[in-house]
């Protein structure tokens, strides 16, 4: 047994939602928010919140205070003081200065169009770096992207609805960005340092960052720390298939009129099946139900569509 799943065997879990402030509270972050909350509170753990404001030009401003308004009125209580990325980038650079130190990166001067041409095949989220420049930056662009080298080890993790994974990060993904060009840091290693950094040992979010999980385990590695548990949630999908959005119109949109209905909804759709009779519930009491009656088990392993 590895270290990280004894670790939450014998202690209560330390659980997180980290939502970007790109725009008001959806139902797809209503699910992530509760799937997480209720994963760690439910068995006594700590539920901690941390806003994602690490790509600034995505971040609108106030939707962060309108999202923990809306969250408290339906009912979320969280531990501690509420992290922003944004003000954690020496933290990043100091982490990101390690690995540098380890030999474990690399500078890429590669533009998009060069990685296309050179790339063997496409991979799940773009083309997978072939390695250009692991010996001296070989790219034309002058701007340089600091790569994390990966082997070709597979990784393997138990996912808590998705069941086995397996990823071999060479083939599937490739070196891959730690800050980027742009001076941006990724959102690998802030996710990581930051889930390292608060003591979070089980992680539970949208399923559209299962792929993204093989690369964070590396870096866990890579930083000597045992990775947490995972466990992702399906996903709500609008008419055309695509992971429910704001792009999908204000239907999915949460406020303080409809919470109690769309947090009904978000219970339904994680397979906890609430009785009808507790449709005339307020928020807070229907989360509280929530609470009592939480079995992770019963979350479909299926991405699927939801009406409103
Ligand atoms: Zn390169």
């Amino acid at each position: 047994m590895d270290r990280a799943h004894n670790h939450q065997i014998v202690s209560k879990p330390v659980g997180r939602f980290a939502p970007s402030p790109t725009g008001p509270l959806h139902f797809g972050t209503l699910i992530a928010a509760l799937g997480s909350y209720l994963a760690a509170r439910a068995v006594g753990g700590r539920w901690l919140l941390r806003i994602e404001d690490l790509d600034a030009p995505r971040v609108v401003a106030g939707a962060a205070d309108t999202m923990l308004c809306l969250l408290e009125k339906v009912g979320f209580e969280w531990d501690g003081e509420v992290v922003y990325q944004s003000e954690r980038f020496s933290r990043y650079r100091e982490i990101l200065d390690v690995l540098d130190g380890e030999g474990r990166t690399f500078a890429c001067s590669c533009s998009r169009s060069e990685i296309l041409a050179s790339a063997p095949h496409p991979g799940e989220e773009g083309p997978i770096y072939p390695g250009t420049c692991r010996n001296g930056a070989r790219g034309t662009r002058k701007e340089r992207a600091i790569r994390l080298r990966v082997d070709d080890r597979p990784i393997v993790f138990h996912d808590g609805v998705f069941g086995e994974q397996v990823q071999n990060l060479e083939s599937q993904v490739g070196d891959f960005v730690l800050h980027r060009a742009d001076g941006m840091f990724a959102y690998q290693l802030a996710v990581v340092v930051d889930d390292i950094d608060s003591g979070v040992t089980q992680v539970v979010r949208g399923a559209d960052l299962l792929f993204s999980t093989a690369r964070q385990i590396y870096l866990y590695r890579c930083l000597g720390q045992s990775e947490p548990g995972y466990l992702h949630l399906p996903l709500a999908l609008g008419e055309d298939g695509e992971k429910i959005s704001k792009r999908h119109g204000d239907r999915g949109l949460v406020d303080s009129e409809n919470a109690a209905r769309m947090l009904w909804g978000a219970l339904d759709f994680l397979g906890q099946s609430p009785p009808p009779e507790l449709r005339g519930l307020a928020a807070p009491e229907l989360l509280r139900w929530a609470l009592d009656h939480f079995h992770p088990a019963r979350i479909p392993p299926h991405n699927r569509p939801v009406t409103f």
